[in-house]
């Protein structure tokens, strides 16, 4: 898969480099590139705010150069570009921003080259995260549906956010999602790509060592995930559950499935309720309500203990 980030401070993306997301850039699972939006501007300042029209607080970022970064990327992973990037290592990440097409004070403020690589016809419409806090809230089955994509670009706003009309010109070449981290404001962009960028990639095949452990995660199937312990088995006067030391892995696929719905009904009880009760094996019933749970007009409920 390949990634383009472009943000104002690609420093902020310098984490990518690190723990399991690094490897994979190192490895080729992942092609990484990070770009300096100032290199798309046109002035000597490197503007890329000015005045909100109508007035009000704060700044907003400005079309143009967000129209032409986006273009370079774009001209960047046209065929010709996909397969020079194919041909050689993933470029290494020093905290700095990688080379785009018209990125760079001899090519400032040219679009030839990159306005030629138009919209892509033939190929699948790179997909274009605006981060957000008016988006679309970020999930696990966001993050699977990314992890299925050939080509993601995040453009990171800062400030009061970005001039409308790039996002909507962006609609033409990209497939145009505003995401939100959660219902609250960061100052910009670059933390919800980070954390988007780590859910959706370990779910590349190549990722994450062991595959199995991404199916037994929370959110893998709608509840979140049983207690986990290591050793000692008993610490500071806490035993582990005896169950987990039975050697008996039916009985402890049980207690750990049992376990995700008291923490489910006890810390997301909207998830419990979001549950299919359709999907749920006999088993799983008479162990669930042995436990006080109960199935009530097609909707999974446990009294509060
Ligand atoms: N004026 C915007 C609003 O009220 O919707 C908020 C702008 S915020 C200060 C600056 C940038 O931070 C946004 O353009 C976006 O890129 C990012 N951002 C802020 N909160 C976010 C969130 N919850 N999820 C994703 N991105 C966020």
């Amino acid at each position: 898969m390949r990634i383009d980030v472009v943000s104002i401070f690609p420093e902020y993306l310098a984490a990518l480099d690190l723990s399991l997301i690094g490897k994979a850039r190192q490895d080729g699972v992942l092609d990484v590139r990070v770009h300096d939006l100032r290199s798309f501007t046109t002035d000597r300042h490197r503007t890329v705010d000015d005045t909100p029209y109508g007035g009000g607080a704060g700044m907003v970022m400005k079309a143009e150069p967000w129209a032409l970064a986006l273009e370079a990327v774009l001209a960047d992973a046209s065929p010709a570009g996909a397969a020079d990037a194919a041909g050689g290592a993933p470029a290494a990440h020093d905290g700095t921003a990688d080379a785009l097409p018209g990125d760079g004070s001899a090519t400032v403020g040219s679009t030839d080259s990159a306005s030629s690589a138009g919209t892509p016809s033939a190929r699948r419409r790179p997909t274009l995260v605006v981060p957000s806090p008016a988006g679309a809230v970020f999930d696990q089955a966001m993050a699977y549906e990314f992890a299925e994509l050939d080509h993601l670009v995040f453009a990171c706003g800062r400030y009061e956010g970005i001039d409308e009309r790039a996002i909507d010109w962006a609609r033409g070449p990209f497939d145009v999602r505003p995401v939100s981290l959660g219902d609250y404001v960061l100052n910009g962009g670059e933390v919800a790509v980070l954390a988007m960028v780590e859910a959706v990639g370990r779910l590349i095949p190549g990722v994450v060592g062991n595959p199995e452990s991404l199916l037994e995660e929370s959110h893998a199937d709608g509840l979140l995930e049983y207690p986990v312990y290591t050793k000692p088995s008993s610490w500071r006067g806490r035993d582990i559950p005896e169950v987990l030391l039975s050697g008996n892995h039916a009985r402890i696929a049980q207690w750990r499935r049992l376990e995700q719905f008291h923490r489910t009904a006890d810390r997301r009880p909207d998830l419990l309720a979001a549950v299919d009760t359709a999907t749920l094996t006999k088993a799983d019933l008479t162990a669930l309500r042995a436990a006080g749970f109960d199935v009530v007009d097609g909707m999974l409920t446990r009294p509060p203990h």
